[in-house]
């Protein structure tokens, strides 16, 4: 039987694409920058997130659905649907094992463009025991979380020479650059909500004894369950809570935005007639704001615009149909202090 010191060391862990740092405009604060930066890459809670397989054994697939529904299942404001078209989705997920698992981190997959994978999985999701954890964990990554063992207040201090040496090695072979990006690098704390490291997290990875000199209680290794924890559950509940409370919307009625920084307002309007209608937020607030199709079982996507840093308002224009009725969610990224802001439909 092997001990986990060895099983660890064969691990192949996700390995997370380079991004593009964020640049903002000369005149946006430190506070307003930080504001944005911690939850850019959430979603606005209410979305949809259309997933597609793009290869890949019916086995394989099994895995990952079922890994969407225990997200799910934990009562998440946001949701999930299998489509067949790359055009229909957002996520685009695939199996090669000659690349390590990994998946782009929320929103930014707006950003990759329609042929492309947003997640692939290096590893055998039936055989390997680590398979049912890799796909929630990648999942996690979709839904806008990052690695936890990157967390600012981890407090773990890396033995950096046999992090470098460990994870150069097979199965992972990575680079000095992919070794601090992955693991590393902490992400700035000002960027981060929470204030803990959740070692149980599934965002955090197996490590073998040997590499963390601090806290020394983990000196021995870290061993995440692989399942959702706690902690997990109540950092996913506190960005997607469940949608519950929805204002009406009506044609030229002005609204207040009633959230505050990090928070969000959810409308709903029935559109009168059929023709093109504009949505434009009003006032100082940074905001996403994204309208979607609303029918009795379903959620469709429609449109999303985000006006944070930027000197400009949320607008978008959208033909609509008679009867039928549209979500409004209308995330905050940042409130100046002393302003609010309204939402109005022309
Ligand atoms: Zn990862």
């Amino acid at each position: 039987m092997k001990t986990k010191k060895e099983k660890s060391v064969k691990i192949k862990h996700c390995r997370q694409p380079a991004t593009v740092k964020r640049i903002f405009k000369a005149g946006v604060t430190e506070h307003r920058r930080n504001a944005i930066l911690s939850s850019s890459l959430k979603w606005v809670n209410g979305t949809e997130i259309t997933y597609m397989f793009i290869e890949g054994a019916e086995s394989q697939k099994k895995v990952v659905r079922q890994a969407f529904q225990i997200w799910k299942k934990l009562g998440i404001g946001i949701s999930f649907k299998e489509v067949s078209t790359k055009e229909d989705s957002l996520v685009r997920i695939g199996f090669d094992h000659k690349e390590d698992s990994w998946s782009w981190v929320g929103r930014e997959i707006l950003d990759a463009a329609k042929n492309e994978r947003t997640m692939n999985f290096g590893i055998d999701l039936v055989k390997d025991a680590e398979g049912m954890a890799t796909a929630l964990h990648e999942i996690g990554h979709a839904i806008g979380f990052q690695h936890e063992h990157q967390s600012p207040f981890s407090g773990i201090e890396w033995d950096k020479e046999a992090v470098y040496k460990e994870f150069s090695g097979p199965p992972n072979k990575w680079s000095k650059k992919e070794i601090n990006s992955n693991i590393i690098d902490k992400m700035p704390a000002n960027q981060v909500k929470g204030t803990a490291w959740d070692p149980k997290s599934i965002m955090e990875y197996e490590f073998g004894a040997g590499l963390v000199l601090e806290p020394a209680a983990y000196r021995p290794g870290i061993f995440p369950p692989g399942i959702i924890s706690a902690n997990d559950i109540k950092g996913v509940k506190s960005f997607y809570p469940p949608i519950s409370k929805k204002s009406k919307l009506q044609l030229h009625k002005s609204v207040t935005i009633n959230a505050g920084t990090g928070g969000q307002s959810d409308f709903i309007f029935t559109a009168p007639s059929t023709k093109k209608y504009t949505f434009q937020t009003v006032g100082k607030l940074d905001t996403v704001m994204v309208i979607s199709e609303k029918t009795k079982t379903e959620t469709y996507y429609m449109a999303g615009d985000d006006d944070s840093g930027l000197e400009k308002n949320a607008k978008i224009a959208l033909p609509l149909v008679k009867g039928r009725n549209y979500l409004v969610n209308v995330r905050v990224m940042y409130a100046p202090a002393d302003q609010s802001g309204s939402l109005v439909v022309s």
